[in-house]
Parts: C-alpha cells; structure tokens; sequence
C-alpha cells in the first residue's frame, strides 16, 4: 500500500534526525498532508499505528494537519478562488498550485535530546 511506503520513508527521516541530535526518544511528530497529495489521511494515521512500534516512533503520536490547496498568481501573488478559472483575477497570469497542496510535509518532531 501506498501509505505504508510513505511512513517507512518518513520514519527513516525522523531517525536519521534523531541519530543526528542524539536524541534518547521522539515524543511527537507532525505532519502536514496536502490535499491533492494523494494520501489518504485515515488509512495514513492507520499505518503509522501498525509500523511504529519497535521504532524511535514507538511513543510518539502522529498529528495529522489536512492542507487545504489552493492557487494562486505566481505573479502578483493574488489568491484564485477555488473552482474559478485558473488565472489571475488581477493581471490574467495563469494560476498556480500553491505549496504544500500536493505534498507531505514533515512539519516537526519533538524529541529528547540530552
Ligand atoms: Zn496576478
């Protein structure tokens, strides 16, 4: 599944983190799901439960932000309203998906560092 590649990936970056800071434990991670990313976020929280234990992210909660997408005039920065016509109300500069509406983002991790 789709999802559980995903947070294999994501807890290999947040032990690498760890690794790096020395950290003894992870308390808590956020990640921000856009939504246009493909990911459901259900069935994501669902396989971050079944792969985390005996990880770093044993004892760590996951929060999950939903990202809304939105568009915007990479020109003039002007907001496009959704469901509009993808221009620029403003200059008529095509419209562009804004950041973080297709993607995950590993948002923070909160971890014990001696
Ligand atoms: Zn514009």
């Amino acid at each position: 599944m789709h999802e559980y590649s995903l947070i294999e990936a994501l807890v290999t970056r947040v032990e690498a983190e760890a690794r790096k800071r020395n950290a003894l434990a992870v308390h808590k991670l956020s990640v921000r799901v856009g939504e246009l990313s493909g990911v459901d976020p259900e069935l994501f929280q669902t396989a971050y439960e079944t792969f985390r234990a005996g990880t770093i992210c044993a004892d760590a909660p996951l929060t999950l932000t939903r990202v809304a997408a939105s568009w915007s005039c990479p020109r003039c920065k002007t907001p496009i309203a959704r469901g509009a016509i993808l221009r620029c109300p403003a200059c008529d500069a095509p419209g562009k998906l804004d950041d973080g509406s297709d993607a995950l983002t590993l948002d923070g991790i909160e971890m014990e560092v001696p």
